[in-house]
């Protein structure tokens, strides 16, 4: 098999993993959007990591998702919403017993890829680290965190999974990525839409605390009902811890919304919401603040699904 990296998505976090996969010397070879992305990253002669001072470019090879040869491993790092629709595309190189890994927040895009790639092994990754694009091609490392990896139908640890650490990218195989993921949703639930809808910090919802407390309870309920208890054990403690560690910063959906970007809700909020319907359990309070939220985006004239 294969050992090169394919990653899709020059973005904030495809760039961070290429660069420092680059760095370590391993094969990666970015895959762009189309060929006006391909012709405008060529003609910046790489992606630029910038580390505290440190400012390093590295010249990694590109191509389309069109483009030639089979694809053994690719690290997805597209939003959400655009997960299904890239491995859609590329779905016709992907190579028997394929693994992607798929960076993704929130739940239920991983599902969706699956369906469109039915023979490759998904590999749900979780990630605290935190990049940003200060420019087209060029990524800023700004928060140092880590990343666990697993992949719910195999416990078995994929054989590149050195290649991290080679790399220096904080990393552990986990056996319970699920209640990783479902814990990092609610916590998402009961932070970010508030945040939006106060037009504050995270540290602002400590003026909102009975409103965050009752959502805390239904996404409690909820998670017992998914079959995710270990990841309501004290949600609400751990809410609070939360919003006073980081309560200078703003959330990832306020800053999506303040840059006019689209959100990942349908996958955060609205994987909930679907969620609980399904188990035929009432969450008004949920369902109240999607309610606003999409409102809210509505008159942003941002896109609310
Ligand atoms: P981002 O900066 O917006 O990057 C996404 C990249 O995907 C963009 O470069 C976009 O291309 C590319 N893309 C989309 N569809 C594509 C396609 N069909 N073919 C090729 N490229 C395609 O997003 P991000 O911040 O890295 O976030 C990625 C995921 O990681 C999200 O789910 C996010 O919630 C999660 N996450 C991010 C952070 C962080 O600090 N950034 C931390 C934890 C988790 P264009 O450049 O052409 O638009």
């Amino acid at each position: 098999m294969s050992s090169t990296w394919h990653i899709l998505g020059a973005g904030s976090l495809g760039s961070l993993w290429a660069c420092r996969l680059a760095r370590a010397g391993k094969a990666v070879r970015l895959v762009l959007r189309d060929e006006q992305r391909l012709a405008a990253y060529e003609a910046e002669g790489g992606l630029t990591l910038i580390e505290q001072h440190q400012t390093t470019q590295f010249a990694i090879p590109a191509q389309t998702c069109e483009g030639e040869g089979p694809i053994h491993r690719l690290l997805l790092a597209c939003k959400a919403y655009d997960a299904a629709p890239a491995i859609a595309r590329l779905a016709p190189r992907l190579a028997e017993g394929a693994e992607l890994v798929l960076l993704q927040n929130g739940l239920g895009s991983q599902d969706e890829v699956a369906e469109q790639a039915p023979h490759a092994r998904c590999i749900f990754a979780s990630s605290t680290e935190g990049a940003f694009r200060e420019r087209d091609w060029q990524v800023r490392f700004a928060g140092q965190g880590f990343n666990w990896l697993g992949d719910p139908g195999n416990p078995g640890v994929p054989e590149w999974f050195g290649d991290l650490s080679e790399a220096g990218i904080p990393a552990e195989w986990s056996l319970d990525i699920l209640t990783r993921l479902w814990r990092k949703l609610a916590l998402n639930c009961a932070i970010n839409p508030l945040t939006v809808l106060y037009d504050c910090q995270n540290g602002g919802l400590l003026g909102h605390l009975p409103e965050v407390d009752e959502l805390c309870v239904e996404l409690s309920t909820l998670l017992r009902s998914a079959g995710q208890a270990q990841a309501a054990e004290n949600l609400a403690e751990d809410v609070q811890r939360v919003i006073v560690a980081t309560a200078a910063n703003y959330s990832s959906m306020y800053q999506d919304v303040r840059a006019g970007r689209r959100t990942e809700l349908h996958y955060l909020l609205g994987h909930a919401c679907n969620v609980a319907a399904r188990h035929g359990q009432a969450t008004p309070g949920l369902e109240h603040l999607r309610q606003r939220l999409v409102d809210n985006l509505q008159a942003r004239n941002l896109p609310s699904d």
